[in-house]
């Protein structure tokens, strides 16, 4: 079966189509700039075959419509008609407490999703456009809605809980969600794969890109996270603060004569390692600054290491210890540094890492702890398309 997994975001739609029986991805694409001028549709097809059209997209609707036609060119397309397609898989970033896994979209879920709107108010929108548009132009395919959070669901109510009043979380459901859940539950079923599950039963994820989150994962369900009731909270990212004291917020919002209104963006977008560094959000900007002498961007990035490793550690106290630990996302693949810093005086940990390893550059699933080292220290690419695909392909074969 052919899948078509969408990740819709406010003005862009990222899609791939893939082969659920050989798990290969058929061709990937972007469309640009929905509901503004100049917008463009760029597509690759797995024989590297590429198409860019630039047609203005006033909706999400237009954009489904000129990817329908994408699919089908013939340079860069991989089938010949839309009905070859079996399933759509549909990136939704929040279940709020509605869903606990993911669901074949119906009218109902469409109307929940609605209701949730309100706290994910920059994608959830585009995510249900996309959606709706999807049932429009394709009537009678299977639609699932795959949420970034529900991998998340597990998590017991003493780790999701804010020290708020209960009557406020029981209102507004102001609690602790996650994110990055196709993710941390890809990495996780790969990493019990690749060890057992006798050897793998308390995991820690780390997902490093340029938003990041942690996960504490035991036999496979996930028991903490460190992103919150929006991606902010947690870690320091590349334009994202993570963790602060709520008071120095005000503070800030103070001194700076920001409106109110200002200080989530300010939070999300000027802050994280891109603000400590006061250059980049870029990892690879900073590690090329860092070898040039730059001081701020050391510190940057030692600060964000130093985050990473004070969860590790308050994971591996939830766990009650740890067998394995995973790196993944764009800096956690790639960047050898990051890995180091983290991994750095670990061994009161159990961890005997690896250091000629982690330099080494190896495609697929890499292990950077030496034999015999208690704790398995893991590289595990993650494909949250894929994770997306397996989970819609399950759920229309159940049905
Ligand atoms: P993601 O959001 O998962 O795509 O990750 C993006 C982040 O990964 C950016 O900060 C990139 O600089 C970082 N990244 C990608 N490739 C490398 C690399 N070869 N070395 C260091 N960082 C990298």
């Amino acid at each position: 079966m052919k899948i078509l997994v969408i990740n819709a975001g406010s003005s862009s739609l990222k899609y791939q189509l893939i082969d659920i029986e050989t798990e290969k991805r058929l061709l990937k694409g972007i469309c640009d700039r929905i509901g503004m001028d100049g917008g463009t549709l760029t597509q690759e097809n797995a024989e590297g075959g590429t198409l860019t059209v630039e047609r203005d997209m006033k909706t999400h609707k237009e954009a489904i419509e000129l990817v329908l036609g994408a699919l089908t060119d013939k340079q860069a397309g991989a089938i010949s008609s839309v009905a070859e397609i079996g399933a759509v898989g549909h990136r939704v970033l929040h279940s709020g407490e509605d869903f606990d896994r993911s669901v074949i979209i119906d009218d109902e879920v469409v109307r929940i999703c609605e209701k949730n709107a309100e706290l994910g108010p920059l994608h959830m929108p585009g995510n249900i456009g996309c959606i709706k548009s999807c049932r429009e132009v394709m009537p009678g395919v299977p639609m699932v809605a795959v949420f970034d959070t529900t991998f998340h669901s597990t998590m017991p109510p003493k780790a999701f809980m804010y020290g708020i009043p209960y009557s406020v979380y029981e209102k507004y459901k102001v609690r602790k969600y996650g994110f990055h859940g196709t993710s941390h539950k890809f990495v996780s079923e790969e990493a019990i794969k690749f060890l057992g599950a006798e050897n793998c039963r308390r995991l820690i994820v780390c997902h490093l890109g340029n938003g990041s989150s942690i996960s504490a994962v035991k036999d496979g369900k996930c028991v903490d996270t460190s992103m919150g009731f929006t991606p902010l909270e947690g870690l320091i990212m590349g334009t994202r603060s993570g963790d602060i004291d709520p008071a120095a917020v005000e503070f800030m919002r103070v001194k700076l004569g920001m409106k109110a209104e200002d200080t989530v963006q300010f939070l999300n977008k000027q802050c994280g390692m891109k603000g400590i560094s006061e250059l980049d959000s870029d990892m690879r900007v900073l590690e090329k600054a860092i070898n040039e002498g730059n001081e701020k961007a050391r510190l940057a990035v030692e600060a964000a290491a130093y985050r990473i490793k004070k969860y590790v550690g308050s994971f591996a106290a939830a766990l009650g210890g740890v067998d394995a630990i995973a790196f993944t996302g764009g800096i956690g693949e790639n960047s050898a540094l990051m890995r180091r810093l983290v991994m750095q005086d670990t061994e009161w940990l159990g961890v005997d890492f690896d250091e000629e390893e982690n330099s080494a550059r190896r495609p697929g699933i890499r292990v950077l702890s030496k034999k015999g080292s208690k704790v398995s220290v893991l590289v595990i690419p993650t494909n949250e398309e894929l994770s997306i695909a397996r989970e819609t392909y399950a759920l229309v074969l159940a049905k």
